[in-house]
């Protein structure tokens, strides 16, 4: 059996181009789905995995870490930046989910089976709409508590929040109060036994992310998220130490060499790797298995479109470490036009039971996609008061 060609369906969804990535075999009928969407770096994933198709085009398709080790180390230039990481693991996912129909089970049962019989989902405030979850303004929590009750109704038992506001690497309380009274509101509307999480986008200096994480640990977080850049491994372990508060991040860390220094610095309690950009499923198993060595929880990354969420359940079905799956569901009104999924979601607490379809149990309408060709992202740009760059 030989990959006979990699295509890229690139979907326009608003605030993301979903980046499907379809490997083809000389089989009839058989074919994997990836995805490897990289917001506002679309037409370079797409057209690395060009590049990465001379590579593996001609190869066969079942020898996956044969293939993985290929594509990030042939070509001098290994894998562990952000756009060849994404190509890759859009390729990465395709081929397992070309195993698992070649086998006739979904991929978790390749990685030894399921490991737990549901999956618990957490939504962004709004649902993914992006004015409700990135542009609802810190200093409106009324509105934050207003979002937070509607998740509750639409079933989530847990959601996260963009609660802190950006700030300038010292400020004053203003900021902090602002945060403060936004979880206040959440807290206030869902009560003790809703999970609540607040996404600092990596916005603050790691000072600010240590006040932030200290005036917010009262509100008793499921996880505080990205409280300063990811490159400031040590401030991320200096925050941890200060709070019992969970702190999660590794969302932008490519490969298992940036999450050993996350974890041998105990940087954070929950790793977020992003199954699409760290290295695929591959290499999100061996990161899953570092992290067990330390005891950690995995919340994989997930805003993207569904290709993503399917093999961060497939992951998740055979992972013990893992905790909770992110989801999206309102960012476009079209969502479930353009994919069949294996997997059902229970409406009442959003609980996911496992797919029993091949691979990732999942096909692509590509009709559906062709009706949202690529267009620019919305630009999503922050400055501080003074006109400084700020981080969105
Ligand atoms: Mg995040």
């Amino acid at each position: 059996m030989k990959i006979t060609g990699i295509e890229t369906h690139v979907c326009h969804a608003r605030m993301r181009n979903w980046v499907f990535v379809k490997v083809l075999t000389d089989q009839a009928g058989l074919w994997g789905w990836g995805e490897a969407t990289l917001e506002w770096h679309t037409r370079a994933v797409v057209g690395a995995i060009e590049d990465l198709s001379q590579l593996v085009v001609g190869e066969d398709p079942t020898r996956i870490e044969h293939l993985w080790q290929m594509m990030y180390r042939q070509h001098f230039w290994h894998g562990n930046g952000i756009v060849r990481g994404t190509a890759i693991s859009g390729i990465d996912i395709a081929l397992w989910d070309i195993l698992g129909k070649i086998h006739g089970v979904p991929c978790h049962k390749l990685w030894g089976g399921p490991v737990r019989d549901s999956i618990r989902t957490y939504c962004h405030l709004g649902g993914g709409k992006m004015e409700d979850f990135y542009v609802t303004d810190p200093a409106d929590a009324a509105r934050f508590g207003e979002l937070a009750s509607q998740a509750v109704a639409q079933g989530f038992t847990a959601f996260k929040s963009m609660a802190v506001p950006a700030t300038m690497p010292i400020e004053g309380l203003r900021p902090v109060r602002y945060a403060e009274a936004c979880v206040r509101a959440m807290r206030d509307a869902v009560g003790e036994s809703i999970d609540i999480m607040v996404d600092c986008h990596a916005r603050p200096s790691p000072r600010m992310g240590l006040i932030m994480a200290k005036a917010l640990e009262p509100y008793g977080l499921y996880w505080f998220e990205e409280p300063c850049w990811p490159e400031s491994v040590a401030g991320l372990a200096e925050i941890q130490r200060a709070v019992a508060t969970p702190i999660a991040t590794g969302e932008r860390l490519v490969g298992q060499h940036a999450f050993r220094e996350l974890l041998e610095a105990r940087g954070c309690s929950i790793i977020q790797p992003d199954v699409t950009h760290c290295g695929g499923l591959s290499e999100a198993r061996r990161i899953a298995a570092m992290a067990e060595a330390y005891r950690l929880a995995i919340a994989p990354h997930n805003p993207q479109g569904p290709v993503s969420t399917a093999a961060s359940l497939e992951f998740g079905f055979a992972t013990p470490s893992y905790i909770i799956c992110e989801a999206v569901h309102l960012d476009v009104p079209w969502r479930q036009d353009v994919v069949s999924e294996g997997f059902t979601v229970e409406p009442k607490g959003r609980i996911v039971r496992p797919s029993q379809r091949p691979g990732l149990g999942i096909e692509i309408n590509e009709a559906e996609v062709r009706k949202h060709p690529f267009q620019q992202e919305i630009v999503l740009r922050e400055f501080y008061a003074d006109g400084a760059v700020g981080d969105w």
